[in-house]
């Protein structure tokens, strides 16, 4: 593993997009720019989510990312495929988006959940409803509209999603877990 800092605190959660138009997985395509044009340890980001709602690790949780200039010794960064200045968010990536918020709001129940363009100077995340997603996590928190955060657990029930997919998560190398949107939990992705 890369020679990670270790992130002393986690005060933000930080959502970018990537700002890139291409519609298939950018996931690859990203982390090359980062490690191979702009020679950082690792992709930025700790989570990546597809436009398929396909979530992705990037750096171990713990460790610092580098995304956010300012902030990354005290945020975790989540990124979007996309360029939402001018597209819209996927509903699969809502989904996964909003799931994630409230696993990590979980954990991490102090953290502030901001865009990109809250703590720094840029367009980042673009045109997504970050004050919905800030809602519904602090929502989460208190248990509210059939949103539970449980013992490590995210369960998000979506009434006319019943048996529909709603987020393919890949939690490190390999190992794939199909989310259902109906009763369907989030792994722990220590
Ligand atoms: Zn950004």
């Amino acid at each position: 593993m890369p020679d990670f800092k270790r992130r002393e605190k986690t005060d933000e959660i930080i959502v970018h997009h990537t700002a890139d138009t291409y519609g298939g997985m950018q996931y690859a395509k990203t982390r090359d720019y980062h490690v191979g044009t702009l020679g950082w340890l690792d992709i930025g980001y700790h989570y990546f989510i597809e436009r398929s709602g396909t979530v992705l690790t990037g750096r171990p949780e713990w460790a610092e990312g580098a995304h956010a200039k300012g902030h990354n010794d005290r945020a975790i960064g989540v990124a979007l495929a996309g360029d939402f200045t001018q597209e819209q968010i996927t509903p699969a990536q809502d989904r996964a988006l909003v799931a994630l918020l409230a696993k990590l709001k979980g954990k991490y129940p102090a953290a502030a959940i901001k865009g990109h363009n809250d703590v720094n100077a840029t367009a980042c995340p673009g045109n997504i409803p970050m004050s919905k997603y800030r809602q519904i996590t602090a929502d989460a928190q208190k248990g509210a509209q059939g949103v539970t955060v449980g013992e490590g657990v995210v369960s998000i029930p979506i009434g006319e999603q019943v048996g529909q997919a709603a987020a393919l998560v890949v939690i490190g190398v390999g190992f794939l877990m199909l989310i259902k949107a109906a009763g369907g939990v989030l792994p722990d992705m220590d």
